[in-house]
């Protein structure tokens, strides 16, 4: 399918409405295969990696599709105005893999992710200054136990605060189409994995990836006690900082075979 040209409005709303479908059905499609293989046909099996055993809120799910769908909403705009913005020759978005040297293509992604994560963090503290927090932030808490559908569930400003991290970047920094992508589906995947309250990295002597890359347990304390665990992707800026949970590291030793701790918290 052809790209719409974004200079004329119906372009815009056309490239909008593609944006929106997309990361919609995306959004569903994750989630709902996310939920279904771990809280419904493999439920036996990953039951005993779940970190809080209490039932979720009546209504809750429901209450996340809404917000997460109007945060698809923010998305697709930020998306369309990127589009433009690419078609008018301002983002450094390139397509031959050969422009830049090879190796350039996964330490470009890796730049992304670092000045991603550093951007998140400090948006995340911004996010939880009381007054900040009671406006755009409490409507992503109000999900005190998160699920795969917490995934998109924010505030209209706080998904346009996130989108718009891409396109300023993208005005800088060279990324090939591909690795771009590849960046925007760990985004999403990272997400859901991070809410799904079902731990999925390895635990016990193995637990060196779940230490430094976020998964559920780390982010399932941000929302249970609001005062730790910022991070996005990786725990780095919140061992810096000394916002890392108090409880983190022995939780995730919970779930190792050798672990006689299996208490909740
Ligand atoms: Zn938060
Ligand atoms: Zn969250």
């Amino acid at each position: 399918m052809a790209i719409p040209d974004t200079n004329t409005l119906a372009g815009f709303t056309w490239c909008t409405l593609i944006f929106f479908v997309f990361i919609c059905s995306r959004y569903f499609l994750v989630s709902g295969i996310f939920y279904g293989i771990f809280y419904y046909w493999f439920r036996e099996r990953w039951g005993k990696y779940k970190i809080n055993l209490q039932a979720y809120k009546k209504g809750q799910f429901k209450k996340e599709m809404y917000w997460s769908t109007i945060a698809a909403l923010i998305f697709a705009i930020t998306g369309a105005l990127s589009v433009g913005l690419w078609q008018n020759g301002y983002l450094k978005i390139y397509i031959a893999p050969s422009l830049f040297p090879y190796w350039y293509l996964p330490v470009s992604l890796i730049i992304y992710m670092l000045l991603q994560e550093t951007y998140y963090y400090w948006l995340h503290r911004w996010m939880h200054i009381p007054k900040v927090f009671k406006i755009i932030h409490k409507i992503h808490h109000d999900s005190k136990i998160s699920s795969p559908f917490t995934a998109f569930s924010f505030h209209p400003i706080e998904a346009l605060l996130q989108a718009i991290f891409l396109p300023l970047v993208l005005l800088i920094i060279p990324i090939q189409l591909y690795v771009l992508i590849l960046l925007l589906t760990l985004m999403s995947l990272s997400s859901v994995i991070n809410h799904l309250d079902i731990e999925l990295y390895p635990s016990g002597h193995k637990a060196f990836f779940a230490k430094w890359v976020i998964g559920a347990t780390h982010h399932s304390l941000h929302h249970k006690y609001y005062k730790y665990n910022y991070g996005l992707y990786f725990t780095f800026w919140d061992v810096l900082k000394k916002t890392e949970s108090p409880y983190f590291r022995q939780l995730l030793n919970r779930f190792s075979k050798h672990s006689e701790e299996k208490t909740q918290y």
